[in-house]
């Protein structure tokens, strides 16, 4: 019976789709098995990706709605589906591994034998994952950069979705949480570079399961000022999805571990697909040549010109704003970068983006 489910359940996490979806190696099966308990599997086999009432998702099982209940409550405390609150209760949701069950796991920055395993097994089945299949093509980005604004020169467009602050300001409920990629990468050990943890934040609804159940803390607007100003200093970039009305999250990423980051560099011209839509000019006659942008940048996409100024790889660069935060002499500001397109409005507006490139 738990064979079964756990077969099953391959067949459900290749359904819903996402990086490293399921993939009938040895490694997917050692990883599940710990993720997942049997009953846990079987209940995850029948979560529709959009939220259900627990009525609707027990009538699937045989089992009582309050035996469904209390599996539907221990998974969403292990991060293994999606919660949104309504008035008389809560509605559960099917999970991809990411964005979602990878990242939900590390959110409260256990360090538990449960966790130190997750991190290890994930890690095995990512790199089984892309042996197997090769590096994948991005052909649309589910995210983007959102540049340090306060970097931009004047006189540019800048909308409000290229305004970090304006998330905070716009959100009564944020939460902040580890993020994924350094906590299992802590997890297994590996170097952080000095980079923090607990900086990954979250947004109205997202935010109140992810400090509800999770372990994230609420943060007050103040506080979720503070760390982007942080994270800007240490050279991470914002990155959240790349929609421009319905952001739910924003991480704050760096070269060495970030997922996202990861995969985008393996791909020809890196700055194609992931970009704020702004690049970097360079004041001359400010310039000390002293390089520190060049060190800052995360996509290593600046080098020194023979005029001792720094010149920019645009299919390279990301537009994050990293080198303008990091100059000593104020030497650098972004700018529009031309003819790049808005991000699309909305979810369903990326996901039919999405098919019209893959079409
Ligand atoms: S950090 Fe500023 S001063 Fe230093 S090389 Fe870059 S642009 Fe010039
Ligand atoms: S040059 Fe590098 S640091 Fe500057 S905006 Fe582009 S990617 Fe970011």
């Amino acid at each position: 019976m738990a064979e079964n489910a756990y077969r099953e359940l391959l067949e459900v996490m290749k359904s819903r789709g996402g990086p490293y979806a399921g993939l009938d190696i040895p490694e997917f099966f050692a990883l599940v098995e710990e993720l997942f308990d049997p009953e846990e599997a079987e209940i995850n086999n029948v979560l529709p990706r959009r939220p259900a009432s627990i009525d609707e998702i027990a009538a699937k099982t045989g089992r009582s709605p309050e035996e469904v209940s209390g599996i539907l409550e221990r998974m969403a405390g292990k991060g293994l589906c999606g919660v949104s609150k309504i008035s008389d209760g809560e509605l559960y949701r099917g999970l991809p591994f990411m964005p979602g069950i990878f990242e939900f796991i590390f959110i409260g920055g256990g360090e538990s034998e449960r966790e130190k395993t997750a991190a290890r097994l994930i890690h095995t089945y990512k790199k089984a994952y892309s042996e197997a299949k090769g590096v994948a093509q991005i052909s649309y980005p589910l995210t983007r950069v959102i540049p340090v604004a306060r970097t931009i020169r004047a006189g540019n467009t800048i909308h409000t979705y290229d305004q970090v602050m304006t998330y905070i300001d716009q959100y009564d409920v944020i939460g902040v949480g580890a993020c994924y990629c350094r906590q299992a990468a802590k997890l297994r050990g590996e170097e952080l570079h000095g980079m923090p943890v607990g900086v990954c934040m979250w947004f109205g609804e997202v935010a109140e399961n992810i400090t509800g159940r999770l372990g994230g803390r609420q943060v007050a607007k103040e506080e979720a000022r503070e760390i982007v100003e942080r994270c800007e200093a240490l050279g991470l970039i914002h990155m959240s999805r790349n929609t421009t009305d319905e952001i739910d999250f924003m991480c704050n990423c760096d070269r060495w571990h970030c997922e996202v980051v990861g995969q985008v560099l393996k791909q020809p011209r890196p700055g194609l697909i992931f970009n704020s839509g702004f690049k970097p000019a360079f004041d001359a006659e400010r310039c000390s040549a002293c390089e520190t942008c060049i060190n800052r940048c995360p996509p290593e996409a600046l080098t020194m010109s023979e005029a001792n100024v720094p010149v920019v790889n645009t299919d390279r660069c990301f537009g994050c704003g990293v080198c303008a935060t990091g100059c000593p002499e104020g030497a650098i500001a972004m700018e529009n970068k031309p003819g790049f397109p808005a991000p699309p409005k909305t979810a369903k507006e990326l996901v039919t983006a999405l098919k019209s490139i893959v079409q």
